[in-house]
């Protein structure tokens, strides 16, 4: 591994005693409150106050009837498209999956928990590239799969880092073609598009409350519809889908994916504060942005009809300023070249200064896990198959990926620490 502490580039510059962090969690104190008193009522469980007001609260910052708290956003997604698969298809064995044997068009850039449940319910995701606007699934493309994949009945839409995608031709594609939409606002909570917050537009919405999302129980996530009996039976669901009788009854396939009432009591607490988490992300996001300004950089896109939470702070390397950067499955190799960088540099230099950073989520088609699954951009040839597909090439998902990274989005961070680290950014093109 090369050594950065010998770089010439670098000689004057320490390390971070204390380390700055992409996106830590960020507490006020009223967490705490809650959180004691679920241990000092004793709702030391499933069933809780914390429970009753987060959901209560959450339904109504993001404008939607029913909230569910449950574990995780990946087992919210998980429901919200097992529901979807049982009002598209019917009630299906338990072993067979709802989804089993047909088609899901699923966001290809993202993180993996958008598109695992997918195959949880035994479907087959179909990955969609992204468009550069705001690196959010490309209606074109969605539009081509569906001349394609006529039958497929089902789209999973992600929004990237806090900016809300193409909404509107998103959702009039699906009305076209009778198809159901879930919205993984996982890392977009808070932000709107044309004034209505993300997560109210899909048939289901999820968010997460994962550590480092923009607020956090530490983890958790939410189910949301416009729906009361959808959000009954979510609830059903994720409590074992017990019947209403004297003993344990069932008669569902259910899931122990309730929120506990302790993690409730924290984002019970965080939930005051994200308009206050927003602004001071988006004070990061501006700070870089001018500090960048000189670079052979562009920001990652916040919306042009959206406005974004701006959750993570991202930059993708202009073209002509890419030094050769190769990556194979797991490794990767790069060599400097004056005024050119990679994300791979910047990020080992980061990681050498104590510094948190991320390269850009690696789309789905990349991955090994799904290389056996189609995927539809709009730059590629029509003749295509699973394993040889001609639209893989110069898709905007891999080349997003390749010239991308995150930056350290914490909002604890100082300014003094964020100029270290556009300095920082900046010896890497020397
Ligand atoms: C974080 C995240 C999830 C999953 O949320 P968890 O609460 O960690 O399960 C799903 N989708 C996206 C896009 C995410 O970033």
């Amino acid at each position: 591994m090369y050594d950065y502490s010998l770089d010439q580039r670098f000689q004057n510059l320490k390390p971070f005693e204390e380390k700055i962090w992409l996106s830590s969690p960020t507490m006020h104190d009223a967490e705490f409150e809650y959180m004691a008193e679920a241990y000092r009522t004793n709702w030391m469980s499933t069933v809780g106050g914390n429970i009753d007001e987060t959901e209560r609260l959450l339904a109504e910052y993001v404008g939607v009837k029913s909230a569910v708290a449950l574990s995780c956003g990946t087992a919210s997604l998980h429901l919200a498209i097992r529901l979807a698969g049982e009002k598209l298809y019917g009630v299906r064995r338990a072993e067979i999956g709802t989804l089993a044997g047909h088609k899901v068009f699923c966001s290809d850039m993202t993180f993996d928990a958008t598109v695992n449940p997918v195959a949880y319910e035994g479907g087959e995701a179909v990955f969609i590239d992204s468009e550069y606007e705001t690196w959010n699934m490309d209606p074109l493309a969605l539009k081509k799969a569906f001349e394609r994949y006529p039958e497929t009945r089902l789209v999973v839409l992600a929004h990237l880092y806090g900016t809300p995608g193409k909404i509107d031709e998103i959702k009039n594609i699906c009305k076209e073609h009778g198809a159901l939409l879930v919205e993984d606002a996982a890392e977009s909570l808070g932000a709107s598009y044309k004034g209505r917050q993300t997560g109210s537009f899909g048939d289901f919405g999820i968010v997460s409350f994962n550590g480092n999302k923009i607020i956090t129980g530490s983890s958790g996530g939410a189910f949301l519809s416009n729906r009361e009996s959808d959000a009954r039976k979510i609830r059903k669901w994720s409590t074992q889908s017990r019947e209403a009788a004297p003993w344990y009854q069932h008669e569902e396939l259910g899931y122990n994916y309730r929120m506990s009432n302790v993690i409730a009591g924290v984002v019970r607490g965080q939930m005051a504060y994200i308009d206050e988490h927003i602004a001071q992300k988006k004070a990061v996001y501006e700070r870089y942005q001018a500090g960048l300004s000189d670079l052979p950089v562009d920001m990652n896109p916040v919306g042009t009809e959206g406005v974004s939470n701006y959750w993570l702070s991202c930059i993708t390397i202009k073209p002509s300023a890419m030094c050769e950067n190769v990556r194979s499955e797991r490794g990767k190799l790069y060599c400097h070249r004056k005024g050119k960088t990679c994300p791979d540099e910047i990020l080992d230099v980061l990681a050498h200064f104590h510094i948190e950073g991320r390269p850009l989520w690696k789309p789905m088609h990349m991955q090994t896990l799904y290389r056996g699954n189609r995927f539809v951009g709009v730059n590629g040839q029509e003749n295509e198959n699973a394993f040889t597909d001609g639209d893989r090439q110069g898709s905007v998902g891999a080349d997003l990926f390749e010239r991308g990274l995150c930056l350290p989005s914490d909002i604890k961070m100082t300014e003094r620490q964020q100029d270290a680290v556009i300095e920082i950014i900046h010896r890497c093109f020397e």
